[in-house]
């Protein structure tokens, strides 16, 4: 079963809106139970055809699926779709429950997903994209049980040695770890005294993270670290001059009454380093460039730098100063 979006609906990641849904609208119409009674196939079918779309046919649900994609590896490959927000139930869904728990039942993976950590990282790394090299602490298999947790094994009695107990029923049903057994479907007469019957212990290991263009608050990678499938939730941190609105940058720049009055040319600060914005004689308060394609690229879609004029009106005058405003003001302007 092909587990990715746009091949389900048999579009390229480059779509438009229209193309979507149109390719929903063909595939829904040719597999709608109605029109093929008694199939249980195409039923199964027209639940992933609408549940695809539901995703890809929202802007908001696509960017955080596409960066999801582009983080380099398969977004569910090997693993429950945990950390997505309201997505991971769709994904759950859709994919099925709960694939093996990647730590062998760890208490460090609740939910029976990929161990999943945060980490913060400059507003501008996110927006054009790079790498971040990051020291991370994370379980790795004790060397003292080589994992085992202890000895004495015996087979847990609350979930049969499955390690998952099952709630919620029919399509939407979710699978959980096991309390009894921490999601290792066996208990240990004698813990290791290393790792203390967990078979981890943590450690510090160094990490090379590729971060996608347009990356945003929330958005979350999925790398492999020592064999672990890891989920790396980014955090991004406040820029002092940039905020950011899609593709879209904004900032301001102050100048002085002079300056918007006679005319002007500034070094302004973009994801690119700096770059001349030039600014009219009389320009007004308020009025906003569009420096175009500064923006953050995703999709291969540039977005623009919006950047606010700010004017500064002098608080304190010398003598000299006064007289010429003084002068401004006989000539009426
Ligand atoms: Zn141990
Ligand atoms: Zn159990």
């Amino acid at each position: 079963m092909t587990k990715d979006l746009y091949e389900i609906l048999g579009v390229s990641e480059s779509a438009s809106p229209d193309e979507l849904r149109k390719a929903y609208r063909d595939l829904a119409k040719k597999n709608h139970p109605d029109a093929n009674p008694d199939d249980k196939a195409a039923e199964e079918r027209f639940k992933r055809i609408s549940d695809a779309y539901d995703i890809l046919g929202n802007p908001e649900k696509r960017e955080q699926y596409d960066m999801v994609r582009q983080g380099g590896h398969d977004p569910f490959a090997g693993g429950g779709a945990e950390g997505y927000g309201d997505l991971s139930e769709i994904f759950r869904s859709m994919f099925g429950g709960g694939a093996g728990n990647p730590f062998g039942g760890s208490r460090y993976s609740p939910g029976g997903g990929a161990y999943q950590i945060e980490i913060e990282i400059p507003f501008v790394t996110a927006a054009r994209g790079g790498t971040v090299n990051r020291v991370l602490t994370l379980p790795v298999v004790c060397q003292k049980c080589k994992g085992a947790g202890g000895s004495g094994k015996e087979t847990c009695s609350s979930c049969g040695g499955t390690g998952r107990i099952s709630s919620g029923q029919g399509f939407f049903s979710t699978m959980h770890p096991c309390a009894n057994c921490g999601g290792r479907g066996f208990t240990l007469k004698k813990k290791c005294s290393a790792c203390g019957g967990s078979g981890e212990v943590r450690s510090n290991e160094s990490v090379s993270l590729r971060i996608p263009p347009g990356a945003g608050d929330g958005t979350t990678l999925r790398t492999s670290i020592r064999g672990k499938t890891v989920l790396v939730r980014l955090r991004v941190k406040q820029d002092r001059f940039f905020t950011r609105q899609g593709r879209d940058i904004h900032c301001s720049v102050t100048v002085t009454a002079a300056q918007a009055v006679l005319g002007t040319s500034l070094m302004v600060r973009t994801l690119d380093g700096k770059v001349k914005l030039k600014i009219k004689a009389g320009t007004q308060p308020g009025t906003v460039f569009r420096m175009r394609g500064r923006g953050v690229v995703h999709n291969g879609v540039k977005g623009d730098q919006l950047v606010t004029l700010t004017v500064k009106l002098p608080v304190s005058l010398s003598e000299e100063q006064r007289l010429l405003w003084m002068k401004i003001k006989e000539t009426g302007s």
